[in-house]
């Protein structure tokens, strides 16, 4: 593939203001009370908190002065009580295949990634829940990162602002049109690890009167964290992805390693009750494919007899190495005889094409440059065992 592997675009790190409230990521309610807080007249609560939701979240300003149908007066309040902030670009880089990956600085100098995927029929936003991940998977990159916090609601939400600001989203109607057309929580971090803040941001997010995803075009991906599981189906509803990546409990506990807490059987309970699932909205089951690993006919056969019963997708996912990774991946035609037998059992099993390769911007490659440091595997080890 052709270049450009090194940034297109490079900001100077401005400093985030300190102390003021941010009224990005509140809830509704949140915004209201903020809004009654510093004294907005009471018969004027609801309508202010439309007026400055509309601006935020449909028109994508940046400032309050943006904000013209509010009196001079208001603005003025609205600007000395708080801020209107996102996460900062520090550096975006372009895939060849037009993939783009967001390098972004939060408060307190972290880094986290987001990455648009374009496609013919859609545009898919990956972002990110935490910074790390608790979790260690021995095959994701991100689970070896040592720095770890959960991202606010205004990191999350923001992630989608600021991918709309870079793409000139703001004001397009809700559909297949837009660029930004569907969300999905892939990035770094264990979305159910962080489920108030992901909760409130993609409720924002599904907003009518704002950025007006469907709640079908939003997948949260989840290691396995059963309970949570429970309570996303039910306070979020958007639909569900579960990284299950293999077929034994003895190959997932090594794998998955939240699998030693949450047993296979009880992750797919969870599945079968999981609300609203029908041939229209089906779990996807996310399933990397590592050579000698999980990849064998036996493995396909198995999964297949495990899922039965539930409305479910096999999104194969051939592995991306990173420097160190421990495993390789699975050849093309082991992939594809997989492929072949979950498929004859009636299931929809796309192999999913790495995208932005070049910029370390497929699933798994994700972690902040700022943010190498290696965990020790006795480390490793130590976390699993506190488990
Ligand atoms: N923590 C959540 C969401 C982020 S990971 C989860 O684990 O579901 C998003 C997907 O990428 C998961 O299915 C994850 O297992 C997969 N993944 C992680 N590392 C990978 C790698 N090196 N190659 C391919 N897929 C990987
Ligand atoms: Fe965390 Fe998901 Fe990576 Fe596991 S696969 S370490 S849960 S980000």
């Amino acid at each position: 593939m052709s270049t450009p592997l090194t940034p297109d675009v490079t900001t100077i790190p401005r400093k985030q203001e300190p102390g003021l409230p941010n009224l990005i990521g509140m809830t509704r309610d949140q915004l209201m009370q903020a809004l009654a807080d510093v004294g907005t007249p009471e018969k004027q609560i609801k309508m202010r908190t439309g007026q400055v939701w509309q601006w935020i979240y449909t028109k994508g300003v940046t400032s309050f002065d943006q904000m013209t149908n509010l009196s001079k007066d208001f603005r003025a309040l609205l600007s000395v009580n708080f801020q209107l902030s996102r996460p900062e670009i520090v550096t975006r880089q372009v895939s060849a295949d037009g993939t783009r990956k967001y390098l972004l600085r939060i408060a307190g100098g972290h880094e986290v990634e987001a990455v648009y995927i374009p496609e013919t029929n859609r545009g898919t936003l990956c972002i990110s829940s935490q910074v790390g991940c608790t979790l260690t998977c021995t095959f994701c990159h991100t689970g070896t990162q040592k720095l770890v916090r959960n991202l606010t609601a205004a990191e999350i939400v923001g992630q989608i602002m600021v991918a709309r600001d870079d793409l000139e989203e703001w004001g397009k109607p809700p559909g297949d049109k837009r660029l930004v057309s569907n969300i999905v929580l892939m990035g770094m971090g264990e979305p159910l690890y962080n489920t108030d803040n992901v909760r409130d941001a993609m409720l924002i997010a599904m907003d009518d009167a704002g950025i007006a995803l469907s709640r079908r075009r939003i997948t949260l991906s989840t290691s396995g964290v059963v309970p949570e599981i429970i309570r996303a189906g039910a306070e979020i509803g958007c639909m569900l992805a579960i990284s299950f990546h293999a077929t034994t409990d003895a190959v997932r506990d090594v794998l998955v390693p939240i699998n030693r807490k949450h047993k296979i059987a009880e992750l797919l309970q969870a599945c079968r009750d999981y609300p609203r699932l029908s041939n229209a909205e089906r779990i996807t089951f996310e399933y990397v494919m590592l050579k000698d690993v999980n990849d064998s006919d036996a493995d396909a056969r198995r999964l297949v007899r495990l899922i039965k019963g539930i409305p479910a997708k096999i999104n194969l996912i051939p592995f991306n190495p990173w420097p160190g990774s421990p495993y390789e991946r699975s050849s093309w035609d082991r992939i594809e005889a997989f492929a072949d037998i979950v498929n004859n059992a009636g299931y929809a099993s796309p192999i999913r094409t790495p995208r932005g390769e070049d910029i370390m911007a497929a699933c798994g490659q994700l972690k902040s440059a700022t943010e190498r440091a290696r965990k020790s595997r006795a480390q490793i080890a130590k976390e699993i065992e506190g488990k």
